[in-house]
């Protein structure tokens, strides 16, 4: 996991981003296919996954940041990928996620405050304090999971 720690230099809130440095996370869990089959993601990710019974979702947390206003948020990616096929139309076994699989639904980030549409941010050391909108500068921080 990384990100950054910031202090407002305008009004001293401090805050913080952190996410994923995985591109993938293979944590595709049983719950999550439960919900989606249960139609809790959507019903455009339910029909793909009762179609394709193979389909996994991305649960990586990513950085997004608005375009419109600069708003930004740590969100599961939430995109559906299936895995690809030989010739034989026999499934790859999945050592690589992010080469063996293709992605089907690319998940929409909607801003909570303007409702523009959001981006993957991955530098992110420069991020708007969410109490004043100042932009501030962050000191970087990076933590190793324990697995
Ligand atoms: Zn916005
Ligand atoms: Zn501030």
């Amino acid at each position: 996991m990384l990100g950054y720690r910031f202090k407002c230099s305008k009004c001293g809130t401090e805050y913080e981003a952190f996410w994923g440095d995985d591109p993938m996370n293979t944590g595709f869990g049983e719950e999550y296919r439960k919900a989606i089959r249960e139609g809790k993601y959507g019903p455009a990710r339910q029909k793909l996954l009762l179609e394709n019974p193979d389909i996994l979702m991305n649960t990586t947390e990513r950085l997004y940041v608005c375009g419109h206003c600069g708003s930004w948020k740590v969100e599961c990616d939430m995109g559906l990928y299936a895995p690809r096929v030989n010739h034989l139309g026999e499934v790859w076994w999945a050592r690589n996620l992010k080469d063996e699989y293709r992605i089907v639904f690319k998940s929409f980030h909607k801003c909570d405050r303007c409702g523009g549409r959001m981006h993957i941010e991955k530098d992110g050391s420069q991020l708007k304090c969410p109490n004043c909108g100042t932009m501030n500068t962050g000191e970087f921080e990076y933590e190793q999971y324990v697995y």
